[in-house]
């Protein structure tokens, strides 16, 4: 089927050709062989040269040779005489061409053409040059025709140009085919101009990207017109050839401008100083010109030479600065240019040398050839560096790619090694009595911690570098984003003796919309900084709010503290990456200087704005906006910090164990499942599982468990219906064990809508482990939490088969090694999952397999060309939770998209964006097995 498409498709490319051929020929064998059909060449046009005599002032003549020059006598007026031949036919014509004079013209003794513009001409003395036509009649036969012509410029008033004799129409179309040449490329080359000008303007206003070849387009532009204004037949053209005139001179003074501008540029503004000289020179001479036309001193076309000393400046100028340019070698890097304007030179004195060979009207073909020529060999070098520009940009991307590819390896690679120190030292801290040992545990926690988040930082700035920074927007309650942040800093707060006030607008809305990860730590950082440089006194955290509309609001976040300020010079260069200040007061605080570069960028990405108010000495104001999407808008209520004690405890329970519980977990999801034992791998609690809800109702029947972790989005039966079933039950075991649902849409007020359904707690998807580990705590009994290093803990979980196994390096825990590394999934969000995935890189590995070889790329379809939209959207759904799982940020959020039109029932959405999807989750899993079959 391909074969015969491209088959048809190079058979209709060769006819097309071939028809085209045919035509051209047809053409030429047509126009050149057959007998011409139109008389328009044969109508009558001829010199009208012979017998003209000039009659001097006394009544004597003599003859003379036409076209010529001759003396007009004193009084600048010159006479010229001729007798019309024997037979003259109705509609024929005598076409005089004058120079600068006012003529008359009798047939006999009847005046027949007066031509002036005197009265008519804005300024100026004389009458412009202009083909002048006297209509002749039968009667006229045999009489005298004379030419009687008035200059006051003594050079101009005894020219005779050439006269025509004919029909009116055959004089102009034989004068429009001698200057044809020349207007066709005039206005081709006017034409060349504008739309170069235009072009220019565009790319100017749009990219705003100055191109240095637009100056010379201007002075094309200008040269073009200069060229229109002075074609022998202008009058053909433009109805006040007068102006026309003097805009000719206008713009030839005025045109070496852009050409110098244009120069200066190509030449690195190496002579800028020269090129100015002589560009004011020009617009002086164009001022000094205009003055003296306008208020009638002298005629423009009278200054010949005035008017082209700024031309014979710039010329030398710009040839001077070539030689310098080519005796320091630098030359070369535009002879494009160079060449073109070379060409202008040669092709001004092929003008000059005809004109004063012709003594005719001067024609401009040779010189609009030159300047295009010129135009051309500038465009090249434009395109050339255009082009050379692109493929720096590619090289440049592909480095910074590559660098970005490195700093990202290389700070996982960091940040293992890092959290086993840390995790150690942590051991250390608890275990030991020594207080010197203690003290030396102390600082490695420090420097490890400040090293840890400097690896972090340059993750992020790598990631925003490389524009792989995403902002992942989910809904979030702004009382526990306060919260959270006030806890963050409010030891270091009171162990430096600083108060902490943090004042939240009560009218808050509850739940907003927005990337709460990120605005964490725009709001963690300038609290951290705020304690770091403020030795005494306050700092204040303030929260409040600005609606923008319904739906909307600015979030607005101020940090201000009284601590050691910011110099005006310092805060020009706050946002800079790497930029540290007062190295006095800071030389002792840990720092990179990279926290407020990543700040700032983070909220440009939100579409925010960060601004900072400080007085050297006395304290800094940091304000921040953000724009964030109002999910409830009922008001958060007022905020009370939580203390501090709870945060510590909490903490300190973390590292737990308790292998003597039993949980079960309940997913349609094989990988959910996998993903729940992972993160629990350490605490060394049992863990039962079940796919459906009959499955569960099974376990449930039989074993006795501590939580029963229940999925909402299951086919056949969902969570919220087993639940009720597992109610039912007769001789349930579990009856008051505590039920967690699982759930990938938690939206305000979920909490209370589980619980009205009989669920004690809820989950989010994907699952983090400090979650899950919060809700264990909660509902596992005391009695079988124990601390992490319990000897006992230890043994128990290496005699029970049930249990995953537990050590403290989280990558020997894996049975069969990984050999791909995280830095090879460049096109997953790594952070994200990882942060999924307890940070363990080989677990997270492990999910990332698992994702990609137990694709649902089939049923999926399958269920698509039945339109099974039940099952096709519990597809949809849990491809938005684990695609989420292992930092698909993008396919998560068309998966969400999808999910959400399939419950609205809008198929339409769906039939338009399932092939996307499909072709996008297809490219994914190509991509990860790409990945994991090279390291095979
Ligand atoms: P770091 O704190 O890691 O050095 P930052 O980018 O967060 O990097 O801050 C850059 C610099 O700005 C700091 O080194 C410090 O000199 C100054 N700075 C930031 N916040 C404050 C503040 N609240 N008060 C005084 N100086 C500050």
């Amino acid at each position: 089927m391909e074969k015969r498409e491209q088959l048809i498709g190079r058979f209709i490319k060769i006819a097309f050709i071939v028809c085209t051929a045919a035509i051209i020929v047809y053409f030429i064998w047509g126009e050149f062989v057959y007998e011409r059909e139109t008389d328009l060449r044969n109508t009558q046009c001829v010199e009208y040269s012979d017998g003209w005599c000039q009659v001097m002032q006394d009544g004597s003549s003599h003859s003379i040779v036409v076209p010529g020059e001759y003396d007009a006598g004193e009084d600048n007026i010159f006479v010229a005489r001729n007798q019309l031949p024997a037979e003259v036919d109705d509609d024929e014509w005598v076409c005089f061409r004058t120079a600068k004079q006012d003529v008359e013209i009798y047939v006999g003794d009847e005046l027949r053409k007066t031509y002036t513009t005197e009265g008519k001409r804005p300024f100026g003395t004389f009458s412009v040059s202009m083909y002048v036509f006297v209509d002749l009649e039968p009667g006229d036969a045999g009489k005298t025709i004379t030419y009687r012509a008035y200059s006051s410029d003594d050079s101009r008033a005894g020219i005779m140009r050439k006269v025509h004799y004919g029909d009116r129409f055959a004089i102009w179309l034989h004068l429009i085919m001698v200057s044809g040449l020349e207007t066709v490329l005039t206005f081709f080359l006017l034409l060349v101009g504008v739309a170069s000008v235009i072009i220019m303007g565009i790319i100017n206003i749009r990219y705003k990207k100055n191109i240095e070849v637009q100056y010379l387009c201007w002075g094309v532009m200008l040269v073009a017109i200069w060229l229109i204004g002075r074609s022998d037949i202008r009058q053909l053209f433009f109805p006040n050839v007068t102006v026309v005139n003097s805009m000719t001179y206008f713009t030839i003074m005025i045109a070496p401008v852009p050409f110098l501008i244009y120069v200066d540029g190509i030449q690195e503004h190496r002579y800028r100083k020269k090129h100015m000289v002589a560009a004011i020179l020009c617009l002086i001479d164009f001022a000094f010109c205009t003055v003296l036309q306008v208020t009638g001193v002298r005629d423009l076309m009278d200054m010949s030479l005035l008017i082209f000393i700024g031309i014979i400046v710039a010329f030398v100028v710009i040839c001077v600065t070539f030689f310098q340019d080519y005796k320091a070698g630098y030359l070369k890097r535009y002879k494009l240019v160079a060449t073109g304007f070379a060409g202008i030179i040669v092709a001004v004195l092929v003008q000059i040398i005809a004109f004063y060979n012709a003594k005719q009207v001067s024609q401009g073909a040779v010189v609009a050839i030159g300047v295009m020529f010129l135009l051309l060999m500038a465009t090249i070098k434009s395109i050339m560096d255009l082009l050379r520009l692109e493929r720096q940009k590619q090289e440049a991307v592909v480095a910074s790619d590559a660098k970005a590819k490195f700093l990202a390896s290389i700070s996982h690679e960091i940040r293992t090694p890092i959290n086993a120190v840390l995790g150690m030292d942590e051991m250390i801290l608890r275990e030991s009595t020594e207080n010197n040992i203690i003290d030396y545990a102390y600082d490695i926690r420090n420097a490890g911690k400040t090293l840890l988040s400097l690896v972090n930082d340059v993750l992020d700035m790598s990631k925003i570098e490389s524009g792989k920074m995403n902002i992942i927007p989910t809904e979030y309650e702004v009382y526990k984003l306060i919260d959270t942040c006030y806890n963050l800093v409010a030891i270091n707060a009171q162990e430096k003796g600083l108060e902490l006030e943090v004042t939240a607008d009560e009218s808050l809305p509850k739940v907003l919309y927005g990337d709460e990860v990120r605005i964490r730590q725009i709001i963690s950082n300038l609290l951290t900084n705020a304690v770091k440089y403020t030795n005494e006194g306050a700092i204040t955290f303030k929260v409040g709010f600005r609606e923008l509309d319904t739906e909307t609001i600015m979030l607005n976040i101020m940090v201000s503290d009284t601590g050691i300020g910011i110099s005006k010079e310092s805060q020009e260069i706050l946002f800079d990456a790497f930029e540290r200040f007062d190295d006095n007061n800071t030389r002792y605080i840990e720092g990179t200087g990279l926290g407020l570069n990543i700040v700032k960028q983070l909220i440009e990405l939100m579409d925010g704005t960060i601004s900072v108010h400080s007085e050297y000495g006395a304290g800094s104001v940091f304000a921040v906006f953000i724009p964030q999407k109002v999910i409830d808008s009922e008001s958060m209520g007022a905020y009370e910090p939580e203390q501090l004690e709870d945060a510590a405890i909490y903490e300190y329970k973390e590292m737990f164990t308790a292998p003597e519980a039993n949980v079960l977990v309940v997913d349609d999801i094989p990988m959910n499942i996998k993903v729940f034992r992972g993160l629990l791998k350490s605490t060394g609690i049992s863990i039962d599982s079940a796919e459906s809800g009959e499955e569960c109702l099974k376990l449930v029947e039989k074993n006795k468990y501590d939580v029963i972790f229940l999925d909402h989005i299951m086919p056949k039966m969902d969570g919220i219906q087993v639940l009720g079933k597992m109610k039912q039950l007769k001789n349930n075991p579990n009856e008051h064990t505590p039920v967690i649902m699982l759930t990938a849409n938690a939206l305000s007020g979920a909490r209370e809508e589980y619980a009205r359904c009989g669920f004690d707690d809820y989950l989010t998807k994907p699952m983090r482990h400090t979650e899950l580990e919060r809700i264990l705590l909660k509902y596992i009994s005391d009695s079988k939490l124990f601390d992490y290093n319990s000897h006992y803990t230890i043994e128990a979980i290496e005699s029970n088969p049930n249990i995953a196994v537990m050590k403290l390096e989280p990558t020997q825990t894996v049975k069969e090694e990984i050999r791909a590394s995280v830095s090879e999934f460049e096109f997953l969000d790594v952070d994200l999952g990882l942060s999924y995935c307890c940070n363990d890189e080989q677990f997270y590995l492990e999910m990332v397999r698992l994702f990609a070889y137990g694709d649902k790329l089939d049923v999926m379809q399958e269920e698509y060309d039945v339109d099974d939209w039940e099952n096709y959207r519990l597809q949809v759904h849990s491809l938005k939770s684990t695609s989420l799982t292992i930092g698909a940020v993008e396919l998560n959020q068309h998966a969400l998209e999808m999910e959400n039109a399939i419950k609205q029932e809008e198929y339409l959405y769906v039939h338009r964006h399932h092939k996307e999807l499909m072709e996008e989750y297809k490219g994914l899993i190509n991509n990860i097995k790409r990945v994991f079959e090279g390291n095979d």
